[in-house]
């Protein structure tokens, strides 16, 4: 059957922008459909200082941007749709999107993840008024004030370290006694004069007016809630797989819902790869995620060339 495309990727993170470079490098017919804006995760960053090859910190938008004008000088399709369901059918697959519906060879599944959130009472209640999950965006909006960062991994340290150059100072708690970060950021933040750590300590509470005001804290260690002014929240507790949409296609999902592949990316289901942050990975980083769409897109033009006849 003669589909609309070769190659779909779904996801324009820095997964799905590398999968598509090497898709449309590789002749493939190559489409990717973002729901938003490209760069998934990566627009939250606000100075990218370990990707290789970039020894002056790049903004994560600039950097995304970059990696779509790459993708396309190569003639890759990018596409703002939001696709709820994809099938396999026979030799193709079929996805249904917001546009309509569009047949392909392969797909590359690089949809990302999710931020969580605690679950709180006043969390959602002072979204938008002082709790937040983007340092980079929100940040700016609390300069002087003093603010309160939750989690213990790379990412609350990166931003915990952002904040600190804003803010007053920075109250930063993590519900275990020592972080998950990488040794050498959990080091620069908890040397970092403008951030004060106290470990075992969890969020219970976000009050205020108009605003958030105050936290109620609670030591786990002496069993104890107290309370700490604060003009804003930042919540980094990690983030959850957007595996939906191929859950039920009968891939392997981890505990968490990450997609299991193997080396190549290949799910098990011929012709479908994961990639980037929706994959079950031991090290989530740009690099890393690049470096996985690239593997899948070249996996997927050997396929294609196989289901073809053509593989040589
Ligand atoms: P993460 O590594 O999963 O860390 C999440 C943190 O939040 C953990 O410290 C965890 O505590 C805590 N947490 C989870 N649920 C919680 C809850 N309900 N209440 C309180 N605390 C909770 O997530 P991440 O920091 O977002 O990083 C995600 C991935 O991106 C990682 O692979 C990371 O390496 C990568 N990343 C890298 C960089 C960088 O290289 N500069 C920057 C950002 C992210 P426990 O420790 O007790 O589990």
């Amino acid at each position: 059957m003669k589909t609309d495309q070769d190659l779909i990727i779904v996801g324009g993170g820095g997964a799905g922008l590398s999968a598509a470079q090497y898709g449309a490098r590789g002749n493939l017919r190559t489409l990717l459909l973002e729901e938003l804006s490209s760069g998934g995760q990566a627009l939250l960053i606000n100075e990218l200082e370990n990707y290789p090859g970039f020894p002056d910190p790049v903004s994560g938008f600039d950097f995304s941007q970059k990696m779509e004008d790459q993708a396309r000088r190569f003639g890759a399709q990018i596409e703002n749709a939001t696709v709820s369901c994809i099938r396999r059918e026979d030799d193709h697959f079929v996805l249904e999107t917001d546009k309509g519906k569009l047949t392909t060879l392969a797909v590359i599944l690089a949809t990302g993840a999710k931020h969580r959130e605690l679950g709180i009472p006043g969390e959602a209640e002072f979204g938008g008024k002082g709790v937040s999950y983007c340092a980079t965006c929100d940040g700016p909006f609390f300069k002087g004030k003093r603010m309160l960062v939750v989690g213990g991994g790379d990412a609350a340290c990166d931003e915990a370290m952002y904040l600190a150059n804003l803010a007053q100072s920075v109250l930063m708690i993590h519900r275990r006694d020592k972080f998950r970060a990488q040794k050498s950021l959990a080091a620069r933040t908890l040397a970092n004069p403008k951030i004060q750590v106290r470990f075992n300590t969890e969020l219970r509470r976000i009050a205020g007016d108009k605003v958030v005001r105050t936290v109620h804290l609670f030591d786990n260690q002496a069993n104890r809630e107290y309370t700490e002014e604060v003009s804003a929240v930042f919540i980094f507790i990690g983030s959850d797989p957007k595996s939906g949409l191929v859950k039920d296609m009968g891939v392997r999902l981890d505990d968490v819902g990450y997609v299991e592949t193997n080396h190549k990316m290949e799910t098990g289901i011929p012709g479908l790869y994961a990639v980037g942050d929706v994959r079950a990975s031991p090290f989530r980083q740009l690099v890393v995620a690049a470096g996985e769409g690239a593997v899948a897109a070249h996996v997927a033009g050997q396929y294609i060339d196989e289901v073809r006849g053509e593989a040589y």
